[in-house]
């Protein structure tokens, strides 16, 4: 997932850019600005990867979500179906808009299982946000086809997965808008920052006019002419973290190449050690490559491994005992009346997440390790990673 592991000289240039001009800001200042427009670049080049035909930069991808549930109207009393294994920002978002988080059950994807869909399908359901984990696509065919067969919203959080594709297209271009983050640890880096994409043109408007308190960027030079058809908030890149993200993005091709390699080499030795499956991929050739994830047959014996790899230097995240990625260890949103600073009138629409219960879910994750794939691994930090995972595994 690392793009930090390629930082250098041209992400220096692009930074320099800026800074040779003090404009640090993506709108105005044209005359100042010797013609740099990196957040604008960085809109145009996302577009060139993904096919999209607009894109949207934002300050985090936590902005990008909550920017395109503004723009796809998702709001207070909506429902909103969301898996239980993501990163908090999807939840966050939803509940920043004033609408309601539904958990449904995750499959051997580690993404939102369609078939369960209907089950927590309600009258106030209006959309679904399937979260593409770890890198890897969710069977987001089935899940469009579910959404355009009950008249729901599809939104994809690609924000682990940007460079992934299925069957040839670009996630985050399933639905009504997709979502990237390009925070400190995400695939490409901007420090901080995220996008929407879509290929809606009212849905791209509101996008940039809701994340720049409304302004409909029309006035010209003068930013102070704009005018403002919508009520918004600042969710502003700066161009600095723009130039930075700018240069990393023109590496995601590299990135994503090293990715695959690595992971292969890992993959191919552990289809040879007993009791250990993968997860399952709809499209591999698609798959970005930030993770191997793995199953043990036992959730006993998953504990047990993620013990013994950290043990031998290869520690690999456990995301059932995680605090952060997946639903069981929650408490926060569980204990939300009282750990939540949001207006209790939000609050008391929501269900008892306590009382949630996701079996299907839990018996997937229980069993499941995951190994982030670095780039700057060599061919002997392979074969020594290889023999310590071996060395781990084979008495459990
Ligand atoms: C990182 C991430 C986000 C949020 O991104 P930020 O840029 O950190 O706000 C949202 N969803 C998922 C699945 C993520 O991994």
């Amino acid at each position: 997932m690392p793009g930090f592991e390629l930082f250098g000289d041209k992400e220096r240039k692009e930074v320099t850019d800026v800074l040779s001009t003090g404009v640090l800001m993506r709108y105005g200042f044209d005359g100042a600005r010797n013609g740099h427009y990196k957040a604008l670049e960085f809109e145009q080049t996302l577009c060139g990867i993904t096919g999209s035909a607009f894109s949207h930069l934002c300050s985090s991808g936590t902005a990008a979500l909550s920017t395109a549930m503004a723009a796809c109207g998702i709001g207070a009393g909506d429902e909103v179906i969301v898996p239980p294994f993501t990163f908090v920002a999807t939840f966050e978002a939803v509940l920043q808009a004033g609408a309601v988080p539904v958990f449904g059950e995750i499959d051997d994807t580690l993404c939102l299982n369609p078939d369960r869909l209907e089950a927590v399908l309600t009258p106030k359901t209006k959309a679904v946000i399937p979260v593409h984990m770890c890198g890897a696509m969710a069977r987001i065919d089935e899940i469009k086809h579910f959404c355009d067969r009950n008249g729901l919203m599809l939104l994809e959080d690609a924000c682990q997965s940007l460079g992934a594709t299925f069957q040839g297209n670009h996630l985050g271009r399933f639905g009504k808008a997709g979502c990237f983050s390009f925070d400190a640890v995400k695939t490409v880096t901007c420090g901080e920052g995220g996008a929407v994409i879509t290929d809606d043109q009212t849905v791209y408007d509101i996008c940039h006019q809701y994340a720049d308190h409304g302004h409909d960027h029309l006035g010209g030079p003068d930013r102070g002419a704009d005018d403002h058809p919508i009520l918004g908030i600042n969710y502003r890149i700066s161009e600095l973290n723009a130039a930075v993200g700018l240069a990393q993005l023109k590496k995601l091709d590299q990135i994503v190449t090293i990715q695959r390699k690595n992971k292969q080499a890992l993959k191919d030795a552990m289809t040879k050690l007993p009791g250990i499956s993968f997860r399952h991929l709809p499209d591999p050739s698609g798959d970005s490559a930030t993770f191997l994830s793995f199953m043990l047959p036992t959730g006993e014996k998953a504990r047990q491994a993620a013990k013994a790899l950290a043990e031998n230097q290869v520690p690999c995240p456990y995301w059932y005992d995680n605090n952060w990625h997946y639903f069981r260890k929650w408490d926060h949103l569980k204990n939300m009346i009282s750990a939540s600073p949001m207006p209790a009138q939000l609050c008391r629409n929501l269900p008892d997440y306590s009382k949630i219960h996701l079996p299907e879910s839990d018996a997937v994750m229980k069993r499941t390790l995951s190994m982030q794939i670095m780039l700057s691994w060599t061919d002997q930090d392979l074969e020594q990673r290889v023999a310590a995972i071996e060395k781990a595994l084979t008495n459990i």
